[in-house]
């Protein structure tokens, strides 16, 4: 399940190259909203659980920590 405010990662890179993403409304679609360019788009969960990594790096658990501490 989702979170709100939560960062996921996708495998693929945004056009902007940004891979990182902040859940902005959870529900039947989730909405993200990309930390890169701050676009957003809207996706069924089924579809985000196929998109994003299944094992992070440790340049995006450092991230993520960061994050979390400034949040
Ligand atoms: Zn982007």
């Amino acid at each position: 399940m989702y979170k709100l405010n939560q960062i996921v990662f996708t495998k693929k890179n945004h056009v902007c190259g940004s891979n990182k993403w902040k859940v902005i409304r959870v529900g039947v679609d989730i909405k993200l909203e990309c930390l890169g360019c701050k676009r957003q788009i809207m996706l069924s969960s089924f579809e985000l659980d196929k998109k994003l990594k299944p094992t992070l790096s440790k340049k995006e658990i450092e991230f993520l920590e960061e994050y979390e501490k400034e949040s």
